[in-house]
């Protein structure tokens, strides 16, 4: 039996079916959405067309993606698990200072986006931060606490991305000196969701959204008539939002220090580590990156909070199709001049927003 409103608006719509105004929802596109959690996040995914069937296998399809790029760079597996033995960055890791070890495409264009970057942000994103995230207890199980400066200068000699070496005809990594170890933590998401939204994409979807904790990509549009809108949450305050994006077809990923921290002494410390110094970057809360890939969304998000407010949006105006939206330690909202006409900016009174930025 159809209800009363739906049989109105199916009366309504052949009356009206040379203009086709108000039919939506019953000839709109259906909605399939499932979450699952993977890499230490929660995973959702929202697909939009016409056949909630084919809609489910592709969204199944694309989570099997993903679990697959967790497994392969999981650097907390346990030794003995079938974990374990799928990890690639574990196989580096425990390769380090004695041999190359092969590793599948997905790695591998990984640690050579990675070592890019790496290069063009004058070390500030560098993959081979793992031995100094370990003793910040930024691990899995570790406690989580200020590590003597001693050991800090120790770690920082294993921090050092020429010393990774790549051979594409064999598809192989080396981390040449031992101990060292490399963390994808700052790409891994990001990747996963784009390979997410590729086989969304193959599948024929033109409508969907992806959100991996921050890592957000968006396929088409969110209807007919209008972009995606995404939050920016406020980093410390994450029931709101300071500021408002409308997407079409590309990626924002947010790295901010309210993800994940601990407080020592009054002090807070986060996860995100300046190569340099071997501690937390100071000057950004987050910075929300708007991009057409996601991986390099990622890449640059973690790059930019380590920059922090100035010098990053210099370098995103150097970088094309690429904007950034920072909330810098000073309570200063800033943004990169091409994110003018994407964003609605609400800085409220707790930051300061100056719009000829
Ligand atoms: P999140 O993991 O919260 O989404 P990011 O994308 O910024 O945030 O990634 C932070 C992670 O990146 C850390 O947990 C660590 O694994 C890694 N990392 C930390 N500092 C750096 C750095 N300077 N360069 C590259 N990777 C980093
Ligand atoms: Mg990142």
């Amino acid at each position: 039996m159809v209800k009363p409103i739906k049989l109105l608006s199916i009366m309504l719509c052949f009356l009206l079916i040379p203009f086709l105004v108000g039919c939506s929802s019953l000839f709109g596109p259906k909605e399939y959405s499932d979450q699952q959690f993977l890499m230490d996040t929660l995973i959702n995914i929202e697909a939009y067309g016409q056949n909630e069937k084919q809609l489910k296998a592709a969204v199944d399809k694309a989570y099997q993606e993903m679990n697959k790029i967790a497994l392969l760079t999981d650097r907390f597996a346990k030794p003995g698990t079938a974990a374990y033995e799928q990890s690639e960055v574990v196989k580096i890791n425990n390769a380090a200072g004695k041999k190359p070890v092969q590793v599948s495409e997905d790695v591998y264009e990984m640690i050579e986006m990675s070592l890019k970057y790496e290069r063009f942000s004058g070390g500030a994103f560098d993959i081979t931060i793992g031995p100094l995230m370990d003793i910040w207890g930024f691990g899995k199980k570790e406690k989580q606490h200020v590590p003597p400066a001693s050991l800090i200068q120790e770690k920082l000699s294993l921090v050092d991305s020429d010393q990774v070496f790549l051979n594409k005809d064999n598809r192989t990594v080396f981390l040449a000196k031992p101990k060292m170890s490399i963390d994808l933590g700052a790409i891994a998401k990001g990747y996963a969701a784009e390979k997410a939204a590729e086989v969304l994409k193959q599948a024929g979807i033109k409508q969907a959204l992806i959100n991996a904790g921050g890592n957000v990509v968006v396929i088409g549009k969110k209807d007919q008539d209008n972009l995606w809108r995404i939050g920016i949450e406020d980093p410390r305050d994450t029931q709101n939002v300071v500021g408002i994006l409308s997407l079409e077809d590309e990626a924002t990923v947010t790295s901010g220090d309210y993800q994940r921290n601990f407080v020592e002494n009054g002090v807070l410390y986060h996860h995100i580590l300046s190569p340099k110094t071997g501690k937390p970057a100071r000057g950004t809360w987050s910075v929300t990156v708007i991009a057409k890939s996601s991986a390099l969304a990622d890449v640059l998000s973690t790059t930019l909070f380590v920059l922090g407010p100035e010098e990053g949006l210099k370098f995103v105006e150097k970088l094309d199709g690429v904007e950034a939206f920072y909330v810098g330690a000073d309570k200063k909202i800033r943004i990169s001049s091409g994110l003018k006409n994407k964003v609605t900016v609400q800085a409220g009174k707790k930051y300061s927003y100056d719009q000829g930025r």
